[in-house]
C-alpha cells in the first residue's frame, strides 16, 4: 500500500483526487488549510487522514511531512487565485497567490523529498493551469504563479530523475469547482461553447489524470504536462 500526501484536499480536485486514491487502494493523507468539518467529513467518509497546514507555512509543513513519514506519492494541489485588472491587484494579493501556489509547493516537494531519496523511488504531482501555459487576462498573479510551477515541474523532473523520482504536472482548463464560483453562468457557458469538447471539466476528469500520472503505467513519464482542458489549449 502507498503513502500518498495530496494538498488542497477538502474540496474540487483536490478531494476527488483523495477519493481516487482512496478507491486506488493508497493510505492518502491530505492537507487542508480551514475547513475542519469538510476535513473530518471526508475523513469519515474515506477513512482518508486529515493535517491541518497551510503550506506557505514553513515549519507547519516540516511539522506534519515528518509526523507522516516516508510517502511515496506526493500531489500539490492547493491553490488559490485572484481575478482584476493588474492595477487593482496589491503586491500583498500578488504574494500570497505566489506563496501558496508557488512556495507551497517547493516546501511539500522538499519536505517529500528524503523519503523518496532513500527509496530511490517516488512521484510528484503538480496542479497547473492552462493559464500557466497561455496566460489568462486579469488573471496576472495566477497566471505567473501557474507558469512557474510548470517550470519548476521540469527542473525537478531533470534534477530528481537520476534518483528514481518522476515529477509531472497536470494544466487542468475550466473545473467547476468553488474556484469558478464567482464567475457567471454566462461567462462559463461561453467557456463551454469554446471548448472542443463542448463541456466543463469535473474534478474527476483531472483526478483520473493525476492518478494516471501517478502509477506505475507512467513509469517512463517525468517533465511532462498533461493538458486536461477538453481541448480548449492545445499546444502553447
Ligand atoms: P478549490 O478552491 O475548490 O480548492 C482549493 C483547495 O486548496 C481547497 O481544498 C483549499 O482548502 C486548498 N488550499 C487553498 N489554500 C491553501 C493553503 N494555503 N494551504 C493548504 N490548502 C490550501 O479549487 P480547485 O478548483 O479544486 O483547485 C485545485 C487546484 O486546481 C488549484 O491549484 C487550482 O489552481 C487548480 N486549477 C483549478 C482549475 C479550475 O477551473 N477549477 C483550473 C486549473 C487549475
Amino acid at each position: 500500500m502507498r503513502t500518498v500526501i495530496i494538498t488542497g484536499g477538502t474540496r474540487g480536485i483536490g478531494a476527488a483526487t483523495v477519493r481516487r486514491f482512496v478507491e486506488g487502494g493508497d493510505r492518502v493523507h491530505f492537507l487542508y488549510e480551514k475547513s475542519d468539518e469538510l476535513a473530518l467529513q471526508l475523513a469519515r467518509e474515506l477513512g482518508a487522514i486529515p493535517h491541518k497546514c497551510d503550506v506557505a507555512d514553513e515549519n507547519r509543513i516540516k511539522e506534519v511531512f515528518s509526523e507522516i513519514g516516508p510517502a511515496e506519492v506526493l500531489v500539490n494541489n492547493a491553490g488559490i487565485c485572484d481575478y482584476g485588472p493588474i492595477n487593482y491587484v496589491s503586491a500583498e494579493t500578488f504574494r500570497r497567490i505566489m506563496d501558496v501556489n508557488v512556495t507551497g509547493m517547493f516546501l511539500c516537494a522538499q519536505a517529500a523529498l528524503p523519503g523518496m531519496l532513500r527509496e530511490q523511488k517516488g512521484a510528484i504531482v503538480n496542479v497547473s493551469s492552462m493559464w500557466g501555459r497561455v496566460g489568462s487576462s486579469c488573471e496576472v498573479a495566477y497566471s505567473a504563479s501557474k507558469a512557474a510551477v510548470l517550470g519548476m515541474t521540469k527542473a525537478l523532473a531533470m534534477e530528481l530523475g537520476p534518483s528514481g523520482i518522476r515529477v509531472n504536472a497536470v494544466a487542468p482548463g475550466v473545473i467547476v469547482t468553488d474556484m469558478v464560483k464567482n464567475v457567471s453562468d454566462e461567462v462559463l457557458e461561453g467557456l463551454r461553447q469554446e471548448t472542443p469538447l463542448e463541456r466543463l471539466g469535473k474534478p474527476g476528469d483531472v483526478a483520473e489524470a493525476i492518478w494516471y500520472l501517478a502509477s506505475e503505467q507512467a513509469s517512463f513519464v517525468t517533465g511532462t504536462v498533461l493538458d486536461v482542458n477538453g481541448g480548449f489549449v492545445i499546444g502553447g
